[in-house]
């Protein structure tokens, strides 16, 4: 089997900490010829409605990913070796404007997914997920949502504004985006502004767990209601860092305690293994209210390095 053309350099050689910061220690390419997967950062954070700070996310999860090893024991993978990664930069964005920024978004990720290349975004505030979905639905067709949050994100609006981090995927469904009947999301807690906001997003017709719900159902079991949900339409994982409890990823715009440990959620992700997923993302990641070990960013680094492990698994 031929090489992967591209991925980290040999931590042999050279400690993991040398180097200019780039994703997974992956190569920075501006040219999808041989990327099996392209890590992207986006970094815009002024649609989040409480903390800021997430325009940072991508440069602090790119920090603490070059810890990552070639093997993943818990899924039996080689990541490196089975696949091509690189870091594709930051996509270009707008401060202050969340509906022109989902266009360069979409504007710049759609030759990556016709291409298609597996788009790994590295947030930004959730608002950010809209301009993955158009792009990866214009080379794929409309998707399968997987959403871990502590919240559904399908508000109409906030304080008059359609484009932010708390209603991406109603703005989705009304683009035709995502078959909510083919998604699913999961996590779901904290006060709610009013009894009928889960009824919204199941109104929508998406299936919802709440984070209770979620919390008595093992790994395997949310698995097979989300192998059941999704069908054959390609399937988009979005991962919103609230939707582990603060207490392990606190340098998030919106925490609700109560949440799953980062055990947990990686469990979730591998119990996902042998879904093709066409994208993913990791949002809401705020490194000024990070600890000073760099906690959060640490976690999503860990998220990032399942997501590449589930592409690996798909693609062998
Ligand atoms: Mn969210
Ligand atoms: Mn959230």
């Amino acid at each position: 089997m031929n090489r992967p053309r591209y991925g980290p350099p040999d931590a042999s050689k050279a400690p993991r900490f040398t180097g200019v910061r780039t994703f997974a220690r992956c190569p920075q390419v501006s040219d999808a010829e041989g990327v099996d997967v392209a890590a992207a950062g986006i970094p815009f954070d002024t649609a989040a409605s409480n903390r800021p700070g997430a325009r940072f996310g991508p440069a602090a999860i790119r920090d603490a990913s070059i810890a990552m090893r070639p093997f993943n024991p818990a899924l039996g993978v080689d990541v490196f070796d089975r696949l091509s990664v690189v870091d594709w930069g930051d996509i270009e964005t707008t401060p202050g404007n969340a509906e022109r920024t989902a266009g360069q978004i979409a504007e710049q990720l759609e030759p990556l997914a016709r291409a298609g290349v597996k788009t790994l975004g590295l947030g930004g505030d959730h608002s950010v997920v809209l301009g993955e979905l158009r792009a990866l639905a214009a080379a794929s067709g409309p998707l399968a949502l997987v959403l871990l949050d502590a919240h559904t994100d399908t508000w109409e609006d906030y304080y008059g504004e359609r484009y932010f981090h708390g209603t991406p995927f109603k703005r989705a469904v009304e683009e035709g985006l995502l078959v909510p009947e083919q998604s699913l999301m999961a996590g779901m807690r904290g006060s709610l502004y009013a009894a009928n906001d889960l009824v919204d997003a199941r109104a929508l017709g998406f299936e919802c767990i709440t984070g209770r719900d979620l919390a008595s159902m093992p790994a395997k079991e949310f698995a097979e209601a989300v192998h059941a949900r999704i069908g054959d339409a390609p399937p988009f994982f979005s991962f919103d860092i609230d939707f582990v409890d603060p207490a392990f990823a606190p340098g998030t715009g919106t925490p609700e305690v109560g949440g799953p440990s980062s055990r947990e959620a990686l469990d979730l992700i591998r119990a996902l293994a042998g879904i093709e997923f066409t994208g993913f993302d990791i949002v809401e990641v705020s490194p000024p209210y990070d600890t000073h070990a760099g906690t959060t960013a640490t976690l999503a680094s860990a998220v990032a390095y399942e997501f590449l492990s589930l592409a690996a698994v798909a693609d062998g």
